[in-house]
């Protein structure tokens, strides 16, 4: 009889914003397959999201990859099962969507792993993944310009053995596609207020439902939580507007923050990262057109930091800071360059001192009003009676923000952001639940 191999089978780029598809059905459709072929899942399928901040992604940059036990004799099977599904599925015609597959089989090994972690925190290139996969005697396959296989080996680096959350993704009928979606509201709000494991549904301050994209791939939902369990039954308790036939769940880096690094100083920090670093306030913030809020943020360097109009109410927060105050930020950096101001794109702000005094031109003594600077170092001077003053002042301000965490609201959030609202950390596979998948064999 034939002995059973572990064979890990990563996906990426095959959809196109305009014309649809999603990395996830494709995904769903193969594990279907799969399933009907006989192979074992290992796990359930996983969505790993990777470097949100490369310029190349369609949407949130995410693999999918499948591990699954097969008896030896039908490892290549499965790997034709994944190339022709990738062939008769994937968007071909849009420049973005450039396929990848990986496999590997055995164990993950620790080098890969390290490629996934710099797939998450770096911009790589497609010869790195074919030189990584040759180290790890895995098996790549590129389309087109074949950047695809970065993101399918750096998905297969990732088993997820620390923290991870779960997601439903929800497929629309074929007739669908492309339509206007109507998931009812009020059943969200009853389905996250009942079922405690289930987050990220609802955004209860711009008032709107979080589980629905507005795009036009074959997702209609995706309801994401602690434990499959949770997100389930989130699934049997949501009005989804239309009838579905497909589903999946995935377990996936979403909502870890594996994506934020930690750096000691401004000047550390590299093109593309996700970084999490703490400064003094060095410019007052600045509101430009657009309701975009920047400030500068001062530790041995200068980095500019925004909040983004999506970003809504946060912004307030972020606009009544002064210089001196001393936070915390992280957020994800764009490449700095000469044209371009190197910025951190704010997910959440720490603040940690706020001053209550600042130094400002003296007042006069005698007439009340503010004196006026006589040049750089020569002092100051009182317009009305010329009373004179050589430094500035430390004056007592009021300030309406206080210490403490702040974070943009839910349909602003990135999906590998591990909100405040989020304390646990899960550890490990869990055991499959029955109904983890439901998809059509017919595919
Ligand atoms: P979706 O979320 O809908 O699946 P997407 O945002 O994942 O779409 P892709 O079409 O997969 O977008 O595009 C991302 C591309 O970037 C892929 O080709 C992927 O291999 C590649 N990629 C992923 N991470 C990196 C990285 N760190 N450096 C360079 N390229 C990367």
């Amino acid at each position: 009889m034939d002995s059973m191999t572990l064979v890990h089978l990563g996906i990426d780029s095959t959809d196109s914003l305009t014309e649809g598809m999603c990395t996830t059905y494709l995904g769903a459709v193969l594990a279907g397959r799969a399933l009907h072929a006989g192979a074992v899942f290992v796990d359930y399928p996983n969505l790993i999201r990777l470097n949100p901040n490369i310029p190349y992604k369609t949407r949130g940059n995410g693999a999918v990859v499948l591990r699954l036990e097969v008896p030896d004799s039908q490892v290549q099977t499965i790997v034709e099962y994944a190339e022709e599904t990738v062939e008769k599925l994937a968007v071909f015609s849009d420049p973005q969507a450039n396929p990848g597959i990986a496999v590997l089989t055995g164990k993950v090994p620790d080098l890969l792993h390290h490629f996934y972690e710099r797939a998450l925190h770096r911009l790589l290139t497609v010869e790195e993944a074919y030189t990584t996969a040759e180290k790890v005697g895995a098996v790549l396959k590129g389309y087109k310009n074949k950047r695809g296989v970065i993101g399918a080996l750096a998905g297969v680096g990732e088993p997820l053995l620390h923290d991870h959350t779960y997601e439903l993704l929800v497929y629309r009928k074929r007739e669908n596609w492309g339509r206007e979606r109507h998931v009812n509201g009020e059943s969200i709000k009853k389905m996250d207020k009942t079922i405690e494991d289930a987050f990220f549904n609802y955004d209860y301050e711009e008032n709107t439902v979080c589980i629905a994209p507005h795009t036009v791939c074959p997702v209609l939902a995706g309801i994401r939580g602690e434990s499959a369990e949770s997100v389930l039954k989130g699934f049997s308790m949501a009005d989804l507007g239309e009838e579905t036939e497909e589903y999946v769940i995935y377990r996936t880096n979403q909502h870890t923050s594996f994506h934020f690094e930690k750096v000691t100083a401004v000047g550390e920090i590299e093109d593309y990262s996700s970084v999490i670093v703490e400064g003094t306030v060095s410019g007052n913030p600045v509101i430009i057109r657009g309701g975009h809020v920047f400030f500068e943020l001062e530790n041995r360097g200068v980095i500019r930091c925004a909040a983004f109009e999506p970003t809504k109410r946060f912004r307030d927060i972020v606009r009544r800071l002064r210089v001196g105050d001393t936070v915390r930020a992280y957020g994800g950096c764009n490449r700095g360059g000469e044209n371009r101001v190197k910025t951190i794109n704010l997910e959440r702000l720490d603040v940690l001192t706020v001053t209550h005094h600042v130094y400002s031109n003296p007042v006069c003594p005698m007439c009340g009003k503010s004196m006026s600077s006589e040049g750089k170092g020569k002092g100051f001077q009182c317009k009305r009676c010329k009373t004179r003053k050589q430094e500035k002042e430390l004056t007592e301000i009021g300030r309406e923000i206080s210490p403490g965490s702040y974070e943009p609201p839910p349909s602003a959030w990135r999906h590998l952001y591990k909100m405040l609202g989020r304390t646990r950390t899960n550890q490990g596979s869990s055991p499959f639940i029955e109904n983890w998948i439901k998809i059509k064999d017919s595919q």
